[in-house]
């Protein structure tokens, strides 16, 4: 068995689950057309769905928040939250935003022309679908190791800084208004990017004077990955890592429900003033007052204190370690993963785990159903139906390159315990996999699929 690092903190409130039986999770699964993201949270014994918004705050996170303040303006709670802000990220400017995808929206929509392209190592799903729905071009230029599953590298999610160079100079400076790289690389496994990919990154966006945005939703995780990983990091601590790396950056969207520790929250900072009068402008008319931006004064405390907790080394080692016991345990059964274990979340490689079926029987979705079927756990297929999109002349599918489920780890929020029962469940399901059927999806919408489709068996 490898070794678990015992959590540094001890459980003060207790929120009682329990699993359905059998007939139960088979009819809740029938009632929500096999997309798990229809299942009733009780319904659930282990949620791993998602690590956005569904982890456990600190008592100082719950005690800031009594003493947060509700002034419409220029709150308290926004001026701790300020002075946080500073202290890591440095940028001149930032507003709250009510989450990750609100700051996207406002990026794109000040920033971005309709046919404009914004590269990154690889975009998420909101800012991917942020980026089309104003009729922009997302593009994912990560190293091309990142879509070997089995390959192993210390920094996957590293950019591909000569696919990166090229692509500047064939669309032209003019057809990209901001370049991103996201921290660490959610899409692609959660794998971190090293210092020196995002110095030559930064390097080659400025010598364009292409603004460089990075999305920063798991900066306190990556930057304690560069202080375990690369050369000349072990003496510094997570905190001076992560300013070095916000240096290199014109400005950064985030969603504070990953590394900020909270349930709800987000930001978008930003250097440029004139950038900034019309994200004012835009946050004003969409959001909310630019000192609470759609959040309740008590919130921005929980920010405020959650910035500085996920950056305590202590904790990071323990939520790195959380996530390399799964996914050590999976691959001594013999269960493929992405290798190496990213940050927050591990994917299952359910290509490879159901070899019976091809891509466009869905073995993605069928592995995650299985999972619920099996074990009343929750994770998320991140493969054809997340990622596959419709060719608009053909209307055949474009698969995405990988094929996975992501079982993601809420902060502070599971045991040892409950790591073990999701690896017994996966190594039952793998020593049956031949009986997983194809599925299907029988009703989708257009953007962002993956949310609302239905699905049945072939
Ligand atoms: C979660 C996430 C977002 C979007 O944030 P929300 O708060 O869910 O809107 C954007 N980028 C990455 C990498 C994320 O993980």
């Amino acid at each position: 068995m490898p070794d678990y690092i015992p959590e540094p903190f001890r459980i003060k409130m207790v929120e009682p689950i329990k699993r359905l039986d059998r007939a139960q999770r088979e009819s809740a699964l029938k009632r929500a057309h096999y997309n798990l993201f229809n299942i009733r949270s009780d319904e659930v014994f282990i949620d791993l769905l998602t690590d956005s918004g569904t982890g456990a705050m600190s008592q100082a996170q719950w005690a800031a928040m009594l003493e947060g303040d509700e002034a419409y303006a220029g709150s308290r709670s926004y001026l701790h939250l300020k002075d946080v802000m500073e202290e890591i990220f440095g940028f001149e400017h930032f507003v709250p935003t009510h989450q990750g995808r609100a700051a996207e929206n406002i990026l794109t929509a000040i920033a971005l022309k309709e046919g404009q392209f914004v590269p990154s190592n690889m975009h998420f799903d909101t800012t991917e679908g942020n980026i089309r729905a104003r009729g922009g071009i997302p593009v994912n230029l990560v190293n091309q190791i990142a879509y070997d599953p089995q390959a192993e590298t210390d920094f996957k999610g590293n950019m591909d800084l000569e696919a990166l160079e090229n692509f500047i100079q064939e669309k032209g400076i003019e057809n990209i208004p901001f370049g991103m790289i996201t921290i660490t690389n959610n899409a692609g496994g959660g794998q971190p990017v090293s210092f020196e990919n995002l110095k030559a990154v930064s390097k080659i966006y400025r010598s364009h004077k292409i603004p460089f945005i990075i999305d920063a939703c798991r900066f306190a995780e990556n930057s304690y990955f560069i202080k375990m990983r690369e050369e000349g990091f072990a003496d510094k601590s997570t905190l001076e890592i992560a300013q070095q790396i916000f240096k290199l950056a014109d400005g950064a969207t985030m969603s504070a429900k990953k590394d900020a520790l909270v349930n709800i929250g987000g930001f978008l900072a930003l250097n440029d003033s004139k950038w900034f009068d019309q994200v004012r402008n835009e946050l004003i008319l969409r959001e909310g007052f630019i000192t609470y931006g759609g959040l309740a004064g008590r919130d921005l405390d929980a920010i405020a204190v959650g910035l500085k907790e996920g950056l305590q080394e202590d904790y990071l080692e323990y939520r790195l370690g959380q996530t390399a016991y799964l996914g050590n345990l999976l691959s001594e059964m013999g269960v493929p993963i992405m290798q190496p274990p990213g940050a927050h979340a591990i994917y299952l490689d359910a290509a490879a785990l159901l070899p019976h079926l091809s891509r466009e029987e869905l073995p993605g979705q069928s592995l995650s159903v299985a999972l619920y079927r099996e074990g009343g756990i929750r994770g998320i297929e991140l493969g054809t139906v997340a990622f596959g999109v419709e060719d608009e002349e053909s209307g055949e599918t474009i698969y995405p390159k990988l094929e996975m489920v992501r079982l993601a780890l809420p902060r502070r929020m599971y045991t040892q315990s409950h790591l073990d029962f999701v690896a017994s469940i996966l190594e039952k399901i793998k020593d049956n996999a031949s009986d997983i059927r194809a599925m299907e999806i029988t009703r989708a919408p257009k953007l962002m699929r993956h949310f609302t489709a239905q699905f049945g068996f072939q």
